[in-house]
């Protein structure tokens, strides 16, 4: 997808820090962490988001949560981990393509927002 920031990071246009990738999707770390481990995982499909999944096969859908787990534990967060996905305006969704953060390292709040 043209103009699609991440489409862009996981072509290599616009250079991330990856911390796993395979067929299906793609992981790396948030430019701005709000946690000390702030990982974003995307499918390399474009997709735009939660609301829009039915574009994406299943097998790529599933492919996300399995690297999110790989995420989780390749990065030790044997604590536990939070994944979320904004998804439209009210949610403060700010870039255009599916993507699942997670984020670790430390308590979290109990607060979801
Ligand atoms: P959203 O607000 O859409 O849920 O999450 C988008 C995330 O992308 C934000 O946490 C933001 O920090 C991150 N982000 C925005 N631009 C870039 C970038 O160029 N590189 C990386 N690695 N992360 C980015
Ligand atoms: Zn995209």
């Amino acid at each position: 997808m043209e103009n699609c920031l991440f489409c862009k990071i996981i072509e290599g246009t616009i250079p991330s820090a990856c911390v796993y990738q395979d067929e299906k999707t793609y992981a790396f770390r948030d430019i701005n962490p709000a946690a000390p481990t702030h990982v974003l995982v995307v499918p390399k499909t474009h997709c735009s988001g939660l609301s829009a999944v039915d574009e994406l096969d299943d097998a790529t859908l599933a492919a996300c949560l399995r690297t999110v787990k790989k995420v989780a534990e390749q990065e030790g967060l044997t604590g536990g981990f939070r994944m979320v996905s904004n998804c439209g305006a009210h949610a403060c969704q700010s870039v255009p393509h599916l993507h699942f953060h997670v984020l670790g390292g430390e308590q979290l709040s109990e607060k979801m927002v």
